[in-house]
């Protein structure tokens, strides 16, 4: 690791997880996941002295659980909660909801009001909702009354019952024309839909990607970045690591890692820069969650 993302320069992590593997998931979610990474199972558990070690010192993370009966996934934010508690300085927890179940918003409340909360995640093709549909206009209130920042999956699963049709960013574009004040971040560029991504977040200023989970796709990731460089939206675009997928650092070497690919060719190269400065990139003012 370059001695500068040590030490003095904040990091702002916006994308991990934390949850009990396997008891937080379903047999069949287990078993599908192995498609994430080529029929070999990742171990999903979370070691957050692991996460640690291989974060800088003054990296901040944002973390949740996730809810999505649909596709056999719930974390209970008093979970989240107590993870929290653990790391209070470093770690900052954003509730869950599945608003396709009963007493959602109830959840949602109590993980604001009384769990401490500070931002809400969804994942609305795992639990099989679009986030632009009508009785979700509660949920976008709720977050715009209390500047509550937003992190949703966008782009594509394993999980075979989880609809493609719900994923995509375009559906963020009619919930930022009702709610433009609500912060919200589309994760993973909407992979491998990142030119909807691009073209959604471009469009209305407090819409937000991150690129975690993304690393391990090297050529994808470079294309999806010159996508982000061509249409001018580095500034919209928030350093992640999806761990326990993957981790900090390993985002780190594979992100400063893209422009070595192109050595021999003319192809054109990511602006380092831009790249050091999404990874330095104040997130937490971003979203007001200073
Ligand atoms: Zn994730």
């Amino acid at each position: 690791m370059r001695p500068e993302a040590r030490g003095a320069i904040m990091i702002v992590d916006v994308h991990s997880h934390a949850w009990q593997y396997p008891d937080h998931f379903s047999e069949e979610f287990r078993l599908q996941a192995r498609r994430a990474r080529a029929g070999v199972e990742v171990d999903l558990t979370v070691h957050y002295e692991e996460y640690r070690d291989q974060a800088t010192d003054e990296t901040k993370t944002i973390v949740f659980g996730g809810k999505a009966k649909l596709s056999g996934l719930w974390v209970d934010d008093r979970y989240v909660a107590r993870y929290v508690e653990s790391d209070p300085g470093h770690l900052i927890g954003f509730l869950s909801v599945d608003p396709t179940q009963e007493g959602w918003d109830r959840e949602m409340r109590e993980g604001h009001l009384e769990l401490g909360l500070r931002g809400m995640k969804l994942l609305p093709m795992y639990a099989g909702f679009r986030p632009d549909a009508e009785p979700l206009n509660p949920f976008w209130e709720y977050a715009e009354s209390h500047n509550l920042p937003v992190l949703l999956h966008t782009g594509t699963t394993f999980i075979s019952r989880a609809p493609l049709d719900v994923t995509f960013p375009r559906w963020l574009d009619p919930v930022a024309m009702r709610f433009p004040d609500v912060k919200v971040i589309l994760a993973h560029l909407g992979h491998p839909y990142e030119h909807e991504c691009v073209a959604v977040i471009r469009k209305h200023p407090n819409l937000y990607s991150d690129i975690s989970g993304l690393h391990y796709r090297p050529l994808q990731l470079y294309h999806s970045l010159m996508l982000v460089q061509e249409y001018g939206v580095w500034d919209k675009i928030l350093f992640g690591s999806d761990y326990p997928f993957t981790t900090v650092k390993a985002t780190l070497d594979g992100l400063r890692q893209l422009n070595t690919m192109l050595e021999g060719t003319s192809f054109p190269r990511l602006d380092e820069e831009e790249m050091e400065a999404m990874i330095h990139r104040d997130s937490l003012m971003i979203l007001g969650l200073e």
